[in-house]
């Protein structure tokens, strides 16, 4: 079974950290950015215009602790993601499911509500929610973690558990939970675990809970939860689509070793990103940036809906040129 493992994991960036440290990464020139977008003269205008490069910021040079000081990749282009021949959805396998682990409290979780209506605007696919079930112990292994005395469920028990029960017309089953995570009992912990030959992956958002941290739940407090939780939501599923982490443009999909690191991460993907996303799914990007921008209002998310506003704005006069 090929894993990609979400590496967004504390321990292994530090024992990766002696091994790769003179290793530094480059930062792709423009031309190497347009060359991972590939020739897009023969795309419709709308698709065209969506995939330019103006207004998206370069990545910057990663500092000490940054994703790519410690995992120096080197990016997949959108031709090579296509020779990969990655999972698309079909007529059969056409459904995101979110199957909730434990339940999602009002005052300490996401609305996941909230986080089906954004998935489904970003992946422009229907997505259905799983009622949640219970980590019964015995069925899924947990431990006490030392340092924070918070539980923790071993990811491969739940993978294995969501394989066993992927619906038939499940593109893929995303397990989600504010239980904390550890892939393995020589690790302290993990932000999730995914399959994506096998369409199944865990993701915890218990760490992007301020209160996680003993930290006061402010005004903004909800605000900040469904954006964490959001990004990470559309980050690790779109990996189950194929796409690896991106260092060619300030993306939803660059990699992220740290919570101030996964913050700086705008919404959107960027135009590699978008590419691939297209490719496999085939949706209208013009509806893609209207639901993002519908849901980045409703949310409040005032910043990423005003960049996106103008991104829509300028696709949608190319379409109708
Ligand atoms: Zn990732
Ligand atoms: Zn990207």
């Amino acid at each position: 079974m090929r894993r990609l493992r979400t590496v967004e994991i504390i321990l292994s960036s530090l024992a990766l950290m002696a091994a790769f440290k003179a290793v530094a990464f480059e930062q792709p020139t423009t031309e190497e950015r347009l060359k991972a977008i590939g020739p897009t003269d023969a795309l419709p205008r709308a698709l065209k215009r969506a995939l330019t490069i103006e207004g998206f910021a370069p990545l910057c040079a990663p500092r000490q602790q940054d994703w790519l000081a410690v995992h120096p990749e080197s990016g997949q282009a959108f031709e090579e993601f296509r020779r990969e021949q990655p999972n698309r959805p079909d007529a059969q396998r056409r459904i995101i499911y979110l199957q909730l682990l434990e339940s999602f409290s009002e005052k300490h979780s996401p609305s996941t509500e909230m986080l089906r209506q954004y998935a489904a605007a970003f992946f422009q696919m229907e997505v259905k929610i799983l009622l949640p079930v219970n980590l019964v112990p015995g069925d899924f292994t947990s431990r006490t973690n030392r340092i924070t005395t918070r539980r923790q469920i071993l990811t491969r028990d739940v993978l294995r558990w969501l394989q066993g029960r992927l619906p038939e017309d499940a593109f893929c089953v995303l397990g989600i939970t504010m239980e904390d995570l550890y892939p393995d009992p020589s690790w302290n912990f993990v932000f999730g675990e995914a399959s994506f030959r096998e369409r199944v992956g865990v993701f915890s958002f218990a760490r992007y809970d301020p209160a996680f941290y003993g930290r006061t739940q402010d005004g903004d407090y909800q605000k900040l939860l469904l954006r964490r939780s959001a990004k990470v939501l559309t980050h690790e599923t779109a990996h189950m689509f194929g796409l690896a982490h991106c260092i060619y443009f300030k993306c939803v999909m660059n990699g992220s070793n740290h919570l101030q690191e996964s913050d700086a991460r705008p919404l959107p993907l960027c135009p590699v990103c978008l590419r691939k996303l297209q490719w496999s799914i085939g949706f209208d990007v013009v509806k893609h940036y209207e639901q993002l921008h519908q849901f980045c209002q409703r949310a409040g998310f005032e910043d990423e809906a005003a960049r996106i506003a103008l991104r829509l704005k300028e696709v949608r006069e190319e379409e109708h040129k």
